[in-house]
């Protein structure tokens, strides 16, 4: 006999093996674990770091000063809107495009770095961790809003434009891979290496 729970609604079942069978509360189906997920998720979460760069490097915006273009990066925009006393707008394009893909991207690594490694880290700190993403990952969204919005108000005042290119694409890859690594990765295999290392 084992025990398996729904990676779902995390119904608990008792069965005589691991064979994948469907969850009869949420119909979701029940695997033991999820192939490769901890290196998908990983490679995924570098993946995106290295997109972080470009992201944040290169121009995203379009600044016209008094006829005059000047392409900035989203750290030089947000010194713009702080210029023009937008503070609000500043600090939300801070907070969505920079600070929240950055937590959620370094947070990640450490767990499945930790995890990779096996080293001491608590589980519960792991997974302490996982929750506090999966909680901004509710408000994720929030970064690609961010942008169209931006892009929106922006336009009407004919003072900003967003640049498509680069940084623009980078930066929704970030997004995107981050988010994608998160939910590919199955918490149930922090609890896997603990048994292990005994043996
Ligand atoms: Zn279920």
């Amino acid at each position: 006999m084992v025990l398996i729970s729904c990676k779902n609604c995390h119904k608990v079942y008792e069965k005589e093996d691991y064979t994948p069978f469907v969850c009869d509360r949420c119909k979701y189906k029940v695997r033991k674990r999820k192939k490769n997920s901890l290196q998908i998720s990983f490679a995924l979460v570098i993946s995106a770091m290295f997109l972080y760069i470009p992201a944040m490097v290169y121009p995203i915006m379009d600044i016209t000063q008094l006829g005059v273009d000047n392409e900035s990066t989203i750290i030089e925009g947000i010194i713009s809107f702080l210029d023009y006393k937008d503070y609000f707008i500043a600090l939300v394009i801070l907070v969505a495009s920079v600070l929240i893909p950055l937590i959620k991207l370094v947070g990640l690594f450490v767990i499945f770095l930790s995890l990779i490694i096996s080293n001491k880290m608590e589980n519960r700190t792991k997974l302490m961790i996982y929750k506090t993403i999966e909680l901004i990952g509710k408000w994720s969204m929030i970064d690609i809003y961010v942008v169209a919005l931006l892009a929106s108000i922006v336009q009407l005042g004919e003072l900003f434009s967003i640049k498509g290119g680069l940084a623009a694409t980078s930066f929704t890859l970030v997004v995107v891979l981050t988010m994608i690594a998160a939910n590919s990765f199955d918490t149930r295999i922090i609890w896997d290496k603990k048994e292990n290392d005994g043996k």
